[in-house]
């Protein structure tokens, strides 16, 4: 078994972590000080064609794997947690539309985003009352000649203020459980398609979170995503891949965390030497480094049976609900290794510490992913 990374996700890692480097971090502190969304970042990441990483060539996109993908998530959010969740919610809405859209689609709404022409894309799935149990949502879409009329809120909405186009889920039948649900791609300005509230985070606090709200908005036929009845599959399809990718993005924030502790252990003195030579802090310290790269082996085993097209909803839940506690783990060491200083904004681990919480939470909290591999455990998987 090789577990070194191919030549080509080697080099487009090295590109991406310059980039992480010398243009995403520099201002990862100043973001979450104003809450400013990343808009110029996001600009050349697009150029880098990390808008649709695994959106094939003849759409603009980069046409890479899913290994590829994990690796650029790791390194975005090891130097920004904001802009990695940005840029993963602008790769999930377009993986949507790249599996279940129609041709004149994709180039609609894939190329334009691809090439950047669309600051961001949305995936509007959970609602206020509906978030675990996804197919509880109520937001309704009317049949109305050759077309629908859309009324709900959607709520947590990342990037829905940004979005050129978003991915709306809503209820075709009533009472149809998750078999009436229909998936649609809104364009941003559509009448009766508005932004609401604001959330105001712990944490990724560059990162837009809203509420998207509906209002007698009518869409034609040609913005159905998939047949009717189909939403919650389309909502469903990119999950597995989803929770690898949030797996990653934990593992970025843990490996920065562990970077800023050992930084900080190095330079720290106590009792007449550097805190790095005490004993609990090396315990600390090396048990981030074991947990990470448990972590890392997890995301990549997931990734790599995704890209030879094994089906890993087993596997996805371990990588994220691992690397996700992983990293909130190290997160709170690594806090804990900057005494009274890790308390305060003036070094990046309180930052991290506050990012990494939602980890735990959103694409399918902790709780949840227990729940599928127990049951797949208890079936023999
Ligand atoms: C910053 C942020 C960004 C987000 N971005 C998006 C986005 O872009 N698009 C989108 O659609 N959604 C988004 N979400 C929503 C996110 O996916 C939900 O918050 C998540 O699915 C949990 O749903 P909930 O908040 O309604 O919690 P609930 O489902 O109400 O869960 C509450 C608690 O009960 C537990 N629980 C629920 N059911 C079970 C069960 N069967 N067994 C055991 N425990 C259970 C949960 O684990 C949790 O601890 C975002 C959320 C946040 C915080």
């Amino acid at each position: 078994m090789d577990l070194t990374l191919p030549e080509e996700v080697q080099l487009l890692r090295d590109s991406v972590r310059a980039f992480a480097r010398d243009v995403v971090a520099p201002s990862a502190a100043e973001r979450d000080r104003t809450g400013a969304f990343p808009t110029e970042i996001l600009r050349q990441a697009a150029a880098l064609g990390l808008y649709g990483i695994k959106v094939p060539e003849e759409y603009g996109g980069t046409g890479a794997s899913m290994l590829a993908y994990v690796t650029v998530m790791e390194e975005i959010a090891a130097a920004c947690a904001s802009t990695a969740v940005s840029l993963a919610v602008i790769n999930l809405g377009a993986d949507c539309v790249m599996r279940f859209g129609t041709d004149a689609q994709k180039k609609r709404f894939l190329t334009p985003l691809c090439r950047g022409d669309l600051q961001a894309a949305a995936f509007c799935l959970s609602e206020p009352h509906s978030g675990s149990d996804a197919a509880a949502l109520q937001a309704t879409a009317r049949r109305d000649g050759n077309g629908y009329v859309l009324n709900g809120t959607k709520q947590w909405i990342t990037n829905g203020a940004h979005a050129g186009f978003s991915v709306v889920f809503a209820r075709t039948t009533p009472d149809g459980g998750a078999k009436g649900i229909t998936a649609f791609v809104i364009p941003q300005g559509t009448p009766g398609f508005r932004v609401g509230k604001e959330e105001h985070k712990m944490g990724l606090r560059s990162s837009n979170t809203v509420q998207m709200i509906m209002e007698d908005c009518r869409v034609d036929d040609s913005l159905r995503l998939g047949a009717e009845g189909q939403g919650f599959e389309v909502a469903m399809a990119g999950l597995d891949g989803g929770r690898v990718g949030i797996a990653a993005q934990a593992l970025g924030m843990g490996r920065a965390a562990l970077q800023e502790g050992v930084r900080y252990a190095k330079e720290r003195k106590a009792f007449g030497k550097t805190i790095a030579d005490l004993g609990a802090v090396q315990d600390f310290i090396a048990d981030t480094a074991m947990q990470l790269d448990a972590a890392r082996l997890l995301v990549w085993r997931g990734a790599t049976m995704l890209d030879r097209g094994l089906r890993i909803t087993r596997e996805a839940a371990m990588a994220k609900v691992f690397s996700t506690e992983a990293a909130g783990r190290a997160a709170d060491r690594m806090l804990q290794v900057h005494g009274g200083y890790g308390y305060v904004n003036d070094f990046p681990i309180e930052r991290i510490y506050r990012d990494v919480r939602v980890t735990r939470i959103y694409e399918g909290a902790s709780e949840i992913q227990r729940v599928v591999i127990g049951r797949a455990v208890t079936a023999g998987g």
